[in-house]
């Protein structure tokens, strides 16, 4: 199945084109549709899988359609455990966000960096990935607000519960509109993220590669 029969528009066509990528992978394949029909996703995936642009993408796409009305706050959160991979994730919203008709902009944060370049870089931002830890320290202090996120995304979920993060990542949900697209990707279906799927999930395609 090519990248065209996926519903992404010819400006993120080129820029597939542009990153070499020919063919989607068996996960893009999966949730792009899925993504751009608003379902929510519980995807099975481990890294390599091409499992960030299979909601990158997507999500984008979703962004460009409500952004002119909601512009106010950020749209997106993507929630990760790592500053690694914050920024990884940061930089493939960047990558693909130029082919759109109207300017995205995305954030990283994290802890064990000083807070106050974050706290100034959130003006303006649509897309923020961030670390559970320091996204509630920016919370508390009121540097975000979440009232405008309709797009959550848990990745690598499984590692965010092994290393702790919990009640973070549940205090944080629990901040949310509640009217919103959940997307779960973990490498593993352990009971925890079972758990988490039954709290945050909405009846959601379950995709495992
Ligand atoms: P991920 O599993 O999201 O960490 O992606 C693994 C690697 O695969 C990254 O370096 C991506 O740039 C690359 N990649 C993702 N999708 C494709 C694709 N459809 N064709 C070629 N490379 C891809």
């Amino acid at each position: 199945m090519p990248f065209t029969s996926l519903g992404l528009s010819p400006a993120l066509l080129k820029a597939l084109a542009d990153q070499n990528y020919t063919l989607p992978t068996p996960i893009q394949q999966a949730v792009i549709p899925a993504i751009l029909n608003k379902k929510d996703i519980l995807g099975i995936a481990k890294t390599g899988s091409g499992k960030t642009a299979g909601y990158v993408l997507p999500v984008l796409m979703n962004l460009q359609h409500t952004i002119e009305t909601k512009n106010r706050h950020v749209n997106v959160l993507v929630l990760v455990p790592t500053r690694e991979l914050a920024v990884q994730v940061k930089d493939v919203f960047q990558v693909f966000s130029p082919f759109l008709t109207h300017p995205i902009k995305t954030l990283a944060v994290f802890g064990g960096v000083s807070i106050n370049p974050q706290m100034m870089a959130l003006q303006g931002v649509h897309i923020l990935v961030a670390t559970p830890g320091r996204l509630l320290e920016l919370l508390d202090s009121k540097a975000v607000h979440l009232t405008d996120i309709d797009t959550l995304v848990l990745d690598e979920a499984d590692k965010m519960l092994n290393l702790g993060f919990k009640e973070e990542m549940t205090r944080i949900i629990d901040l949310l509109p509640k009217k919103r697209q959940n997307l779960l990707f973990s490498a593993t279906l352990t009971d925890d993220i079972k758990q988490i799927n039954q709290i945050v999930l909405n009846d959601p395609l379950v995709i495992k590669i």
